[in-house]
């Protein structure tokens, strides 16, 4: 690792920039994504005040339901890292966050808040798909570089720099506005959220419910979590419908009773 990192910093050196698989400058590599990945979960195990994740051995059939959501849509064929990435999915026992993010190399949080939030399984897929997107396009990755600089996320990779460690897992999980995605990158995600849940048996703008029920929440003078670090609601629905309407996927609801199981199997 410390060699490959090197010859990275080497290479950049000389030819100036890098570019990830759609030409995007990515000075951090894919393996690196997953290193940060699993630094920043690790972190998150270690301070439960901060983040208190729900045990997957007392509560099996909530887990069970979220990882067969999370299969459905790694099996969709669109997702790129799909065999490369970790995709480990936790839940974090908070019933006041409205919230779901996502770190390099896939490791992906789910509130409780977000879950009992939504209506049903199509609005959830929705969120996840996102959330997969801003790993697998590697947003999260593309923003950490921007705010933190290449030179401390490769220390941090290296397991050279603990203390910022704390400070990244807190920014990825949306208590840091420092890591506001661009809008583009938004964009992206909603549209492959799209592209995604069309290979499902979900509705493939379930991320459209979700907006739109944070657009009534928003007017019922509560502000969620998500809105934060996800801006333009009203524009993003309109988008998303678009995209869907453009590669002509199903916009009627699954929304399978299991939901309100999946709902019930959680504290
Ligand atoms: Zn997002």
């Amino acid at each position: 690792m410390i060699r490959k990192n090197l010859l990275l910093f080497i290479l950049l050196t000389i030819i100036g920039s890098s570019c990830n698989k759609d030409g995007d400058p990515l000075f951090i590599s894919v393996e690196d994504d997953k290193q940060l990945g699993l630094q920043v979960s690790q972190e998150i195990e270690s301070n439960p005040t901060e983040y208190p994740l729900l045990d997957e051995a007392t509560h099996p059939a909530a887990y069970n339901y979220l990882n067969n959501m999370r299969n459905e849509i790694l099996n969709s064929g669109k997702v790129r890292y799909r065999d490369e990435f970790v995709w480990q999915m936790k839940i974090i026992h908070d019933d006041d966050v409205l919230n779901a993010f996502a770190t390099p190399g896939g490791y992906i949080y789910v509130y409780t808040g977000l879950i009992k939030y939504l209506d049903k399984a199509d609005d959830l897929a929705g969120v996840l798909g996102h959330e997969i997107a801003h790993s697998d396009r590697r947003h999260s990755t593309q923003q950490l570089e921007r705010v933190y600089g290449i030179q401390m996320l490769l220390s941090v990779v290296l397991g050279r720099d603990p203390g910022q460690i704390q400070q990244i897992a807190a920014a990825l999980a949306g208590n840091l506005a420092v890591l506001r995605f661009s809008r583009a990158a938004e964009s992206e995600a909603d549209e492959y959220s799209v592209e995604y849940l069309a290979e499902t048996p979900y509705q493939c703008n379930g991320a459209f419910s979700f907006f739109q029920k944070l657009i009534d929440s928003k007017q019922a003078g509560r502000t969620p979590t998500f809105l934060s670090t996800h801006p333009d609601p009203e524009d993003r629905i309109g988008e998303i419908n678009a995209k869907a309407q453009e590669i002509g996927c199903s916009i009627v609801p699954l929304d399978p009773p299991s939901y309100q199981d999946f709902k019930n199997s959680l504290p």
